[in-house]
């Protein structure tokens, strides 16, 4: 398993997180990766559950020095990132790792580990439908949900860059379809 990975990538809303955290209860040898942010934590956010919390001088440090796989400056201020030290953590347990990241993470990821990866998009049925799920899970604003809507149509365009795309329309469906994409890669020598 050690040398293998999992790219779940899609615009928010469409079911990435759902999809992934099923896959995680399926497979004791799939392990979640932690990025590094530069943002403070929020709410119950603890350090190394959620991301590694580095101060903004901390991460471009890291940057200089090579440390990370990828990284992105998402928001103004404020960078996201894969450390080499975390894949090294995870693949040295025997582990498969899985990315749960935005588009662009999952294609820079992607491009990184090639053939050892596997990278999925998880497509909502509809732009309508990314709207209703939004809303119905009422962690965003209605300023946020627009923005996120706005950046979704953008992020809908990277799609065949992805080795493989998952419609997320009824969910059952989707959890085995994306069960037999990891389990078909993990057999995989
Ligand atoms: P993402 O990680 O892509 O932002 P989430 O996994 O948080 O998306 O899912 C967004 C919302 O949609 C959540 O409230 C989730 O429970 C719900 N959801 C996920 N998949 C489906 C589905 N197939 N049908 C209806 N609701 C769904
Ligand atoms: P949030 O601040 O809401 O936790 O995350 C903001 C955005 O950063 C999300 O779109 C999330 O997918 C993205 N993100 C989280 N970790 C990484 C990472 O390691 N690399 C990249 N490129 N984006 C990330």
């Amino acid at each position: 398993m050690a040398g293998k990975v999992l790219i779940f990538s899609a615009p928010s809303g469409s079911g990435k997180s759902t999809i992934v955290n099923h896959i995680l209860g399926l497979h004791p040898d799939v392990e979640f990766s932690v990025s590094a942010t530069s943002r403070p934590p929020r709410g119950q956010e603890r350090d190394g559950r959620e991301y590694y919390f580095l101060s903004e001088e901390e991460f471009r440090r890291r940057i200089s020095a090579g440390e990370f796989v990828e990284y992105e400056e998402v928001y103004a201020g404020s960078f996201y990132g894969t450390l080499k030290s975390e894949v090294e953590r995870i693949w040295g347990k025997g582990h498969a790792i899985i990315f749960d990241v935005d588009v662009k993470g999952g294609v820079n990821l992607k491009k990184y580990f090639g053939g050892s990866a596997m990278s999925v998009f998880v497509q909502a049925p509809s732009v309508e439908e990314l709207r209703r799920r939004l809303e119905a899970r009422k962690t965003d604003s209605a300023e946020s949900i627009e923005r996120r809507i706005a950046k979704a149509r953008e992020e809908m365009t990277f799609a065949p860059q992805f080795d493989h795309i998952l419609v997320n329309d009824e969910l059952e469906k989707a959890f085995s379809e994306a069960e037999s994409l990891v389990s078909t890669f993990l057999r995989k020598p």
